[in-house]
């Protein structure tokens, strides 16, 4: 039986609308023509993470409103959560993105189950501190390729879930690619088979050994 390991972006994947680009515009501190330049710079995750979100003075419970005001998750996801947890199917979020958004919005829909690597950050009275995990060295890309990786070498069929150029290396070494938004259109320039993501459940229809028709663009 096929042994399946599932990999997936969190900002605008696992939720319907990047998270933290809307915190980012909430608090003023940038704007959509910024956001759009720093993708098309590929601008370094972790700096502009710290960059954007250290100056913000909020509260946890204003923050997690924020947060929770416009978090819609994608249909699928938790009972994806729940069949891979009774099934020891390993499932982990691998995101550029910050703990401190990413906890509230699985609590709400209660899927804490679910393994989270990420940047951890802090609320503080003046500021919100952003600590990145010991990557290695790696980009964020590079980073979320190395999950990929880790579970292929052990012998797993991995399906990677993605919206970002971010996620455009995972993607590519993933066995089956579940794409939206500018990675879609990424794996479209560069010739990458992959099927649109709208939501979870065509994964979960393929973790149960269902067979599924994939339609790769
Ligand atoms: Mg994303």
């Amino acid at each position: 039986m096929t042994q399946y390991a599932l990999i997936t972006d969190f900002d605008g994947t696992i939720t319907t609308i990047d998270i933290g680009n809307y915190l980012c515009i909430f608090y003023g501190l940038s704007t959509p023509e910024k956001i759009e330049y720093a993708y098309k710079t590929k601008a370094d995750a972790r700096q502009w993470m710290e960059q954007n979100f250290g100056p913000v003075k909020t509260t946890v419970k204003d923050f997690e409103a924020a947060v929770l005001s416009q978090a819609v998750v994608r249909a699928g996801f938790r009972d994806l959560c729940i069949y891979a947890q009774k099934n020891n199917i390993p499932f982990e979020i691998a995101s550029g993105g910050l703990d401190i958004y990413i906890k509230p919005v699985l609590k709400k829909y209660d899927c804490e189950q679910i393994k989270i690597l990420s940047a951890s950050a802090e609320i503080k009275p003046d500021c919100i501190t952003v600590k990145f995990p010991d990557y290695k060295g790696l980009r964020m890309e590079e980073f979320k390729k190395s999950r990929v990786m880790y579970y292929k070498e052990r012998g797993y069929k991995v399906i990677f879930f993605g919206d970002g150029p971010g996620d455009f290396d995972a993607a590519c070494a993933a066995d089956i690619v579940f794409a939206t938004s500018r990675l879609e259109k990424i794996l479209i320039e560069n010739k990458i088979p992959f099927c649109h993501f709208q939501d979870y459940t065509a994964a979960l229809k393929i973790v149960r050994g269902e067979n599924v028709p994939l339609s790769f663009a």
